[in-house]
């Protein structure tokens, strides 16, 4: 892709936006970049853009979009008149991920899904580390997929392992995955599409471009996911916890047991598994089919699966006060992922959740906090809509600020119970992001123990 001399309209100046703008300059392009947000609540960002990149900033004018040659889009940015009108103008429409996989030559790996997703492509990274080849693991964990170009991860040898979101995947087109996973399928993100279809059909993307030489990796325990695998050109692999099967990745006993088209069956124990949870062994499924696939070893795959503590954030145990335990699951931002995180988890528990509401009913998690939750404290927009969807399952409480949160969580904990913080909801009511929530959550913990007693 020549790029001297074009004009690119980046916009969304987060981290991909970034080094969307950054590579595009370096490439030749006359760059400008875009974001609804004024220059004083962007400094930081702007501080990292070369200065030959022109901004507008604070609002998206129709006639910038309109006189572009390329518009990069950040994954965050929502539907604008403005893209409307410059795609039906014949504007090339790309997304960073997009763009970065069009300067690769590595073998990629994309993981997508409701739940999971980094925690799968963080685990798979460690199966991978041992195999000896440039590796880059990252996309919408941490660092964009851009700054992989230009490094031996994006040559012939490397492999690239990314984590990609639904929004991240409408703009993919010629993406293609060697192996790409769908972990589960669940109500999400219904204030930003139309229906749960629509929500499929980005999430469908990640197979567009595979062919026969590639694999898709997708729960067999879902029939959505199942459905989404049919008539692919890439070969499928399911990976299931609840049944045997003659191909892909099932759980017999204490074992995973991995079967690849022509190859031995691998075993694998669970047993030194450190993350908790069902849900977890079903990421650890398809991280080790998709490791396997890729041609590590068994001793390679082992031990990444056991090296692998989790990531922050999710059902992180942030501190003990009076007997009580404290979890963070702040990366809980949907309702499935409470339910993931909080079907099996022992013991009783007092549940701090809320935050914006996402669209999608409260109500399937009534089963699950019947019996099991002491009581609910609840903050935020969505607190009322959730009062009302889960009222009678345990006495609910609500409260304006992270710090009165665990303040009266702890105080309704008896000894031996845990506090979680597990939203279903977004954190932007309150927070930056579900990082900031999380270190909310844990700094008013670490206050307990300063009250003394
Ligand atoms: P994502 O990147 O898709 O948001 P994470 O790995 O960050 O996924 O986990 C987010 C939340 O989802 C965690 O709080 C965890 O409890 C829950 N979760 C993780 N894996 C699964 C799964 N396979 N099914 C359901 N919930 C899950």
């Amino acid at each position: 892709m020549d790029l001297e001399g074009k004009s690119v309209l980046v916009v969304g100046l987060g981290l991909s936006g970034i080094a969307a703008a950054r590579f595009c300059a370096a490439e030749g392009a006359v760059v400008t970049v875009n974001d609804r947000k004024r220059a004083q609540d962007l400094a930081k960002e702007l501080a990292r853009l070369p200065g030959s990149v022109q901004t507008v900033l604070g609002d998206h004018p129709e006639e910038l979009f309109a006189t572009a040659d390329l518009i990069v889009l950040s994954p965050g940015v929502p539907p604008l008149p403005a893209l409307e009108a410059a795609r039906d103008a014949g504007v090339e429409v790309l997304g960073e991920v997009e763009l970065a996989a069009r300067q690769m030559r590595s073998e990629l790996v994309a993981v997508t899904g409701t739940n999971g997703k980094s925690t799968t492509t963080a685990w798979m990274g460690q199966m991978l580390a041992g195999l000896g080849r440039p590796l880059f693991v990252g996309g919408n964990l941490g660092v964009p997929l851009m700054e992989a170009v230009g490094t031996d991860a994006a040559g012939p040898e490397g492999i690239a392992v990314v984590e990609l979101s639904s929004f991240q995947l409408e703009t993919c087109r010629t993406l293609r995955p060697k192996v790409a996973l769908v972990l589960n399928l669940s109500a999400d993100h219904l204030d930003r599409y139309g229906s749960m279809e629509d929500y499929a059909a980005a999430k469908a993307r990640i197979f567009a471009a595979q062919t026969g030489e590639d694999y898709a990796v997708v729960n067999g325990d879902q029939p959505r996911c199942m459905a989404l695998a049919e008539g692919l050109a890439s070969r499928v692999l399911p990976f299931s916890s609840s049944r045997p099967l003659e191909v892909g990745a099932s759980l017999s006993g204490e074992e995973i047991l991995l079967r690849l088209p022509g190859k031995e069956v691998m075993r694998l124990s669970t047993r030194k598994i450190r993350l908790v949870g069902r849900h977890n062994l079903e990421n650890a499924m398809a991280a080790s089919l998709a490791a396997a696939l890729l041609g590590a070893r068994e001793e390679q795959i082992r031990s990444g699966l056991e090296g692998f503590a989790g990531l922050p954030h999710r059902m992180e145990h942030v501190g003990d006060h009076e007997g009580v335990r404290f979890f963070n699951d702040s990366k809980a931002t949907n309702v499935s992922a409470v339910a993931g995180s909080m079907s099996g988890f022992p013991g009783r528990y007092v549940l701090v959740a809320g935050g914006r509401h996402k669209g999608a009913p409260y109500q399937p998690l009534r089963g699950l906090l019947e019996g099991s939750a002491r009581a609910l404290v609840l903050l935020g927009e969505a607190a009322d809509l959730m009062a009302a969807d889960l009222r009678g399952v345990a006495p609910i409480h609500r409260v304006n600020t992270m710090d009165e949160a665990v303040t009266l969580a702890a105080e309704l904990a008896q000894p031996g119970d845990s506090v979680v913080l597990s939203p279903a909801c977004s954190s932007y009511d309150m927070f930056d992001n579900f990082e900031r929530r999380g270190e909310a959550f844990a700094s008013a913990v670490a206050g307990l123990a300063g009250e003394g007693s």
